[in-house]
């Protein structure tokens, strides 16, 4: 498994229908220039999404394995976020930090 970037709460993380995701970071003792790293089961839900029924929530995989943040796996720029609800497909993520890596 190749490096990512760690995800921050700075990233902007859509649907293919310009729904963004809203995520809840959980992490509170750690900061990436000042904003939290996000995790793999931080709670999120999209808002605005276009499609009918909309876009619910991303279910990631691919989180780093072998990092762990207050006790969660960080999410990485390699990671994969699958929409549920909706049509289904892939989040779109764009916008994270690009000075930390983790794998
Ligand atoms: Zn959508």
């Amino acid at each position: 498994m190749s490096a990512g970037y760690v995800l921050d709460a700075g990233t902007r993380i859509m649907c293919p229908h310009s729904g963004t995701l809203m995520v809840r970071p959980r992490v509170t003792r750690v900061a990436l220039d000042g904003r939290p790293p996000l995790l793999a089961d931080d709670p999120n839900a999209f808002a605005g999404c276009g499609a009918s029924p909309p876009c619910a929530r991303v279910q990631w995989s691919a989180a780093a394995l072998r990092v762990s943040i207050e006790g969660g796996q960080p999410l990485l720029s390699t990671s994969v976020g699958l929409i549920v609800g909706g049509s289904g497909g892939q989040a779109v993520v764009t916008g994270y930090q690009t000075r930390v890596t983790a794998r």
